[in-house]
């Protein structure tokens, strides 16, 4: 199985040099042209070892093959799949192409992008022997080096090249998946602390809010990072430049009022009785608090930011505690 398992990991190889490869061909010009007007030098191209999947199908199959790999081996390697009538096909072609690494940095599958508007923007590897999405993080292999005491975490490939090229080696993204206790527990060997920098739209403040417990449950303090008025780390750098985007990482949004803050927007604030039960609820999330002087603290700062009373905010807040 063992031998099995180094097989897998050579047929990755193999084929990320066959992208790579063909990126730098006339082939391959398409591709080049794409990731430089999206801005990426030809050094970070090189440094994450990005790719181009010819037009037409069948061209990294007939590579393997002449490297002496069995169709066995192929299948598993999830590069392919297989038609009834005309065999094994390419996955991935006319995208660019990259390799995802894990910590030690093997590569162990793709991420392919169209350079159009065509659906589904993004094509990935499915999982295989060796690919295991929930316990591996686009860019960890180059971020763990960076020794920094925070990792960055965004939703894409093109969110973690773009920050490392603006200095920001310790990006890393979990890749389309929901961000697991798996991925939390590999990432706390490396950071305590995680600012979370996912797109600014709804389903990236929901992949937020989901992220937050599950960091907590693994000892790391996550954050949230503001986004606004770009959609992600790669829009926001191109548009306002690196030393603003690490204005943004500094001023990250503590979690809990991150939280709150969110659970605001399902109330009327201005209503006095729409208030009044956003603080109920926010007054049982305060009793998740074991130590007082914590949740005093927190209810210090929700006291400054809604504009209520202290003394208010701790009776409620006891009122709960005795209610249940
Ligand atoms: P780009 O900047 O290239 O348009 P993005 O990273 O901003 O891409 P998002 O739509 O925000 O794209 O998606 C975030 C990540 O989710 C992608 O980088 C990719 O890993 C994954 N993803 C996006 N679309 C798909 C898809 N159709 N199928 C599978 N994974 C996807
Ligand atoms: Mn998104
Ligand atoms: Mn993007
Ligand atoms: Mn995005």
């Amino acid at each position: 199985f063992a031998d099995f398992k180094s097989h897998l990991l050579e047929v990755q190889k193999r084929a990320a040099s066959f992208y790579y490869y063909q990126l730098w061909q006339d082939d391959g010009k398409q591709g080049l042209s794409y990731l430089r007007n999206r801005k990426l030098s030809d050094e970070t191209i090189k440094k994450f070892g990005l790719g181009y999947s010819p037009k037409y199908s069948g061209n990294l199959y007939k590579f393997l093959k002449s490297k002496g790999y069995s169709d066995e081996i192929l299948k598993e390697s999830g590069l392919f799949h297989v038609d009834e009538r005309r065999g094994m096909q390419d996955k991935f072609w006319n995208r660019v192409m990259f390799p995802i690494m894990d910590v030690n940095n093997r590569v162990i599958g793709f991420g392919g992008r169209v350079m159009g508007d065509a659906k589904p923007k993004y094509l990935n590897s499915p999982e295989t022997k060796i690919f295991d999405k929930s316990r591996n993080l686009y860019g960890l292999n180059l971020a763990r080096t960076a020794r920094k005491p925070y990792l960055i975490v965004c939703e894409g490939y093109m969110d973690v090249i773009a920050m490392h090229q603006a200095g920001f080696q310790n990006a890393v993204a979990s890749l389309g998946t929901a961000l697991t206790s798996g991925h939390a527990s590999l990432m706390s060997r490396y950071a305590k602390e995680a600012l979370l920098t996912y797109d600014s739209d709804e389903a990236g403040q929901k992949a937020a809010l989901r992220g937050i417990p599950i960091l907590k449950a693994a000892g790391i303090r996550p954050r949230v990072v503001n986004l606004a008025p770009y959609k992600d780390p790669d829009e926001f750098i191109k548009a306002e430049g690196k030393e603003a985007f690490e204005k943004r990482l500094m001023e990250a949004e503590n979690a809990f009022l991150f939280e709150v803050r969110i659970l605001g927007k399902e109330y009327d604030l201005s209503d006095p009785e729409g208030k009044t039960a956003f603080f109920r609820e926010v007054s049982r999330k305060l009793l998740e608090f074991p130590e007082e002087l914590e949740r005093n603290n927190y209810m210090e700062s929700l006291c400054e930011i809604y504009r209520i009373k202290f003394e208010d905010l701790r009776k409620m807040v006891n009122h709960m505690a005795l209610s249940g």
